[in-house]
Order: C-alpha cells, then sequence, then structure tokens
C-alpha cells in the first residue's frame, strides 16, 4: 500500500519570524501521525526551516527550481543549492509556474530530469483550466501534460518521483474538485503510467491540491488513487494542516 503523503506549498507567503512560528507549532503537532510530511516554504526560508526540521520526520522541499545546473542565471536557484540547504523534494510545473511564468511543458520536463539528477524527488504538478474542463479536455491535457516528462525522463524515474493533480479552477477558489472529480482523473493519470510499467504506476504517490480543508479532506483521502494533499492556503495555518495530516 501506498502510504500518505500530505504536503504545503507555502507559496509566497511569510517573513522569517512566522516561518520559525508556524514549524514551531506543526512540530509540536506531529505526534500521531501515520502520514509522510512536506513542506515548501520560499526560498529564503529554506536553511532555517532545515534546522528547525532536522530529526523530525517533517521533509523539506522547495516550490521551484532551475533547469540549469550552474551559470550565469540570474535571479535563479540551482538544484544542488537547494539539496545543500536540506532540500528533499522540490515542486515542478505548479500551475502558477505555468501560467505566470511562462513555464511550457519542455521546461517543466527539464526542471523534473535537473531535479533528479540533483537527488531530489520532483513533485509534479498537472491540472486542467477550468475552459479545458468545460470543454471535456481534462484527462487529455494532464495526458500531455505527464507525458512531457515520460518522454524526457522515462517511465522509470516516477519510481522517485510524486506526481500531483491540481485542477487550476480548484486552487485558491474555495472550490474543490469533488472526490469522485479527483479520483477519476488520478485513475486517468494510473492508469497512463500502468500503460508503460504496472508496477511503477501501482506504487506511485498522486496527490490531489486545489482547496484543500481540513472539512473533506478525509473523502479526499479515502478515494483508491488519492494518496495524500498538496494544500495551499491550509497549510499557512498550523491547526488546519494538522488536522489534514491527521485524516490522511
Ligand atoms: P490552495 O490549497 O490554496 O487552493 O492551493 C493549492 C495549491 O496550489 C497547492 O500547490
Amino acid at each position: 500500500a501506498r502510504r500518505k503523503l500530505v504536503a504545503g506549498n507555502w507559496k509566497m507567503h511569510g517573513s522569517r519570524s512566522s516561518t520559525d512560528d508556524l514549524l514551531a507549532l506543526l512540530v509540536a503537532g506531529l505526534d500521531g501521525l501515520s502520514c509522510d510530511v512536506l513542506v515548501c516554504p520560499p526560498y529564503p526560508y529554506l536553511a532555517q526551516a532545515h534546522t528547525v526540521l532536522q530529526g523530525t520526520g517533517v521533509v523539506l522541499g522547495a516550490q521551484n527550481l532551475s533547469e540549469h545546473v550552474e551559470g550565469a542565471f540570474t535571479g535563479e536557484v540551482a538544484p544542488s543549492m537547494l539539496r545543500d540547504v536540506g532540500c528533499t523534494h522540490v515542486l515542478v510545473g505548479h500551475s502558477e509556474r505555468r501560467s505566470l511564468y511562462g513555464e511550457s511543458d519542455a521546461i517543466v520536463a527539464a526542471k523534473f530530469v535537473a531535479a533528479q539528477a540533483a537527488g531530489l524527488v520532483p513533485v509534479l504538478c498537472v491540472g486542467e483550466t477550468l475552459a479545458e474542463r468545460e470543454a471535456g479536455l481534462t484527462q487529455g491535457v494532464v495526458d500531455r501534460q505527464l507525458d512531457a516528462v515520460l518522454q524526457v525522463a522515462g517511465v522509470s524515474a516516477m519510481r522517485q518521483a510524486v506526481v500531483a493533480y491540481e485542477p487550476v479552477w480548484a486552487i485558491g477558489t474555495g472550490r474543490t474538485a469533488s472526490p469522485a472529480q479527483a479520483q477519476a482523473v488520478h485513475a486517468g493519470i494510473r492508469a497512463v503510467l500502468a500503460a508503460r510499467d504496472p508496477e511503477v504506476a501501482a506504487g506511485v504517490r498522486i496527490l490531489y491540491g486545489g482547496s484543500v480543508k481540513p472539512q473533506g479532506a478525509e473523502e479526499l483521502f479515502r478515494q483508491p488513487d488519492i494518496d495524500g494533499g498538496l494544500v495551499g492556503g491550509a497549510a499557512l495555518v498550523a491547526g488546519d494542516f494538522l488536522a489534514i495530516c491527521r485524516v490522511a
């Protein structure tokens, strides 16, 4: 069975002191959790987060990375730098990166490969917009986003990766996908992987993201192909994030 993973994407929120405060509350509430926990604070707070999280079992991820190893890429952060400050994971292809910063499927695939080359576990985010869903394109869009990575990295790369299905229309809107809607896409993602390698497909964790709140999380996590959550807003409130972890 796949162990559940609950990940917090803090996005561009917080300060040095609020990061310490939030992490202290999280660490104090870990007793009895049966899921894996990942937090993804902003770049400047990763090093301090690593210090606080060492030995707690909570793992650390970044929200983005460069696809390059090093060089003249002003403002970018190399995969090795993330490892150096204690990250084990990194989000790749979040919809905000795709839509606001022009990250194409090809760039996302390059970032995925760069993350793994540095020993990071990429959390590959996929998901359709509302217009795409209404046009009946959901599975096609998700398959295309996934396929771009599989073409470059190969299906066996998914042994060291996590997938996150985040319908764009559910992100930050308070409008969660229904458990049935999410399950259908998760099953579709697993089927795409299974067609290439059933064993890999059976092992990969597929998280749901998009307005995950304590209320409703349990039913989402009960779906057979939903292996946890990628939580935005609710990850900034320790009590809410822990409540979500508790039902995972
Ligand atoms: P919300 O939980 O705030 O909708 O954000 C979801 C998300 O984008 C996580 O990566």
